[in-house]
């Protein structure tokens, strides 16, 4: 196989002169690695895929071209000796300067004349840690990773339920996520009675969980609940719940035979009372159904 597809989130963020042989089709990216590539990208790529970094195949939003890695440093390889390793491989034209803006995470800018032409994040922990610690590996699109022998999904810490790599393939081709994680199955309940024994996390964490979400589906993304059915959340335009209920509720039949011959009772927010427009960006965990403007104002208070 020398295609893979890379799921990508945001046409922008992928800058025209650092792409080598690479084709954007529809939001993804098809590269041919049986060309020689000699960007920036592919010689960082062909650095740490070499010392055994796992390749994170998620996107990102910034304006910049990113790369991310997982990594275990040692007594015999540490940070130091891949920083040497990476200035001796660099092409001459280029620069960079490293940072740990964190305990076992470091960043390295590269430029070029001034320009900023990469940003290479690399965690330093295990994939246990970096599923628990960090937002994306929370949602099964960002479970795909690319390492030595080639690519491989993660083992979902999060609940019990296994994802099979040819499922989140499938859903990537289709831009359909879910939330892996089982941490935020009372969320219903807890936005109904602020009862804090239902709520593991704090509000802050709950709102970067939501805020990911969202970056997705205003890129044309459907979130459903494939994963865990009714004991996770969604969050989706008004319109999708309207006209792809049954997509997003593929696997909750009692709840969608019962949501599609009532949706019109839950076209309301629960907190305004307002009734939803197309275009608004709506959470819902079983029949609550929220804006997310007023969720996020009463989640900040
Ligand atoms: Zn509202």
């Amino acid at each position: 196989m020398n295609t893979i597809m890379r799921n990508n989130v945001n046409n922008h963020t992928i800058n025209n002169n650092t792409i080598n042989n690479n084709t954007i089709n529809n939001n993804r990216i098809i590269e041919n690695q049986s060309s020689i590539d000699t960007s920036i990208n592919g010689l960082i790529d062909s650095i740490l895929i070499s010392v055994d970094a796992y390749n994170l195949l998620f996107n990102n939003f910034s304006n910049t071209n990113e790369l991310y890695y997982l990594i275990q440093f040692n007594h015999n390889f540490n940070f130091n000796d891949l920083v040497n390793l990476i200035k001796s491989l660099l092409y001459f034209d280029i620069t960079f300067l490293s940072t740990s803006p964190c305990q076992n995470y470091f960043l390295i800018n590269f430029r070029r004349n001034d320009e900023i032409i990469l940003i290479l994040h690399i965690y330093n922990m295990t994939i246990y840690d970096y599923c628990i610690k960090f937002t994306e590996p929370h949602f099964d699109c960002n479970m795909i990773y690319r390492n030595y022998n080639g690519y491989n999904v993660m083992y979902n810490y999060h609940c019990s339920v296994s994802i099979p790599y040819d499922d989140v393939l499938r859903r990537l081709y289709n831009k359909k996520f879910s939330y892996i994680s089982d941490n935020l199955q009372n969320i219903d309940e807890y936005l109904q009675t602020y009862e804090k024994s239902l709520m593991p996390m704090t509000h802050s964490e709950i709102l970067n969980k939501f805020t990911y979400a969202i970056k997705l589906i205003e890129n044309g993304w459907i979130m459903d609940e494939y994963i865990l059915s009714k004991n996770t959340w969604t969050i989706n335009y008004w319109k999708n719940y309207k006209n792809n209920l049954n997509i997003i509720k593929l696997n909750n039949n009692i709840l969608y035979n019962e949501l599609n011959e009532e949706l019109n009772n839950f076209d309301k927010c629960y907190i305004c009372n307002c009734k939803f427009n197309d275009n608004d960006i709506v959470f819902n965990k079983d029949t609550l159904f929220i804006k997310y403007e007023c969720l996020f104002n009463v989640l900040m208070n």
